[in-house]
């Protein structure tokens, strides 16, 4: 008979990594079509959101998952993150 310990140890470690990351990580994605270069998500959120002279909003490099326009961050950067969201007057930033 199975139960729920049987589960959790049949689970490779990157079987749990995987689920972690799912609880954990939130997508975030800049429309740089959109983006005016405001530079305001990278004021308020500079660990996510990066803007160089010249280009369009990017996700800083170690979170891009994609594309400069594409990224996962954690837990920890999820207000952070919500607030550059929050704060771009163009809404080109989306999180889920
Ligand atoms: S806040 Fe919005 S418009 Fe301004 S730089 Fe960031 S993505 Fe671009």
């Amino acid at each position: 008979m199975r139960n729920g310990s049987d589960v959790l140890l049949r689970t490779s470690p990157s079987d749990y990594k995987n689920k972690m990351k799912v609880v954990m990580e939130m997508k975030v994605r800049i429309d740089q079509d959109v983006c005016i270069e405001c530079g305001l998500c990278a004021s308020t959120c500079p660990d996510v959101f990066v803007l160089n002279a010249g280009e369009k909003a990017s996700i800083v490099e170690c979170y891009q998952n994609g594309g400069s326009d594409i990224g996962e961050v954690g837990e920890p950067l999820r207000t952070c993150t919500e607030d550059a969201a929050g704060s771009c007057p163009v809404e080109a930033i989306s999180t889920r």
